[in-house]
């Protein structure tokens, strides 16, 4: 499956990616509404760590052996049998966040709206391409097969 990769050297830390993810889970999809009249504040999954000079946003791998779904205690993170990805769902999660203690890359995270569930990245479900991807100006996100 295609996965999204990180060149680090490519990465200004511009934070467009937390931008345009946060954006594509809001509910109008708007730049300028997302984050001036939505409440609560659409949040991103990808999370840019900075390091001066290295700049490293790190998202879910879908790793091929995810710790987080071998985890779960009620199966809320499974794999997507039609597309190979790890997927949230939030209806089963019951918030025990041992998927955000198991992650080893710490792609995981309390959802900062509600604290019983957790958010990750889902490759914009629906989307031929992630949001990440489509608006990095350095195209420092790549989506690929490797
Ligand atoms: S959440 Fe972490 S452990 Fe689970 S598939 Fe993604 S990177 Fe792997
Ligand atoms: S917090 Fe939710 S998704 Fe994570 S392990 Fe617990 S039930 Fe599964």
């Amino acid at each position: 499956m295609k996965r999204v990769y990180v060149n680090e050297e490519l990465c200004m830390g511009c934070g467009l990616c937390e931008v345009y993810c946060a954006v594509q889970h809001s509910k109008s999809r708007d730049l300028l509404k997302a984050f001036k009249r939505e409440t609560p504040k659409p949040v991103s999954r990808i999370k840019l760590l900075q390091e001066k000079p290295v700049s490293f946003p790190v998202q879910c791998k879908s790793c091929r052996d995810p710790l987080c779904v071998s985890a779960c205690l009620s199966g809320a993170m499974h794999v997507d049998e039609k597309t190979g990805s790890v997927i949230h769902d939030e209806e089963r999660c019951i918030g025990c966040l041992t998927c955000v203690m198991v992650c080893p890359i710490g792609a995981v995270r309390i959802n900062p709206n509600n604290s019983e569930t957790v958010i990750k990245c889902d490759l914009c479900q629906g989307s031929e391409i992630p949001a990440c991807v489509k608006f990095c100006p350095n195209e420092a996100l790549t989506l690929e097969e490797r």
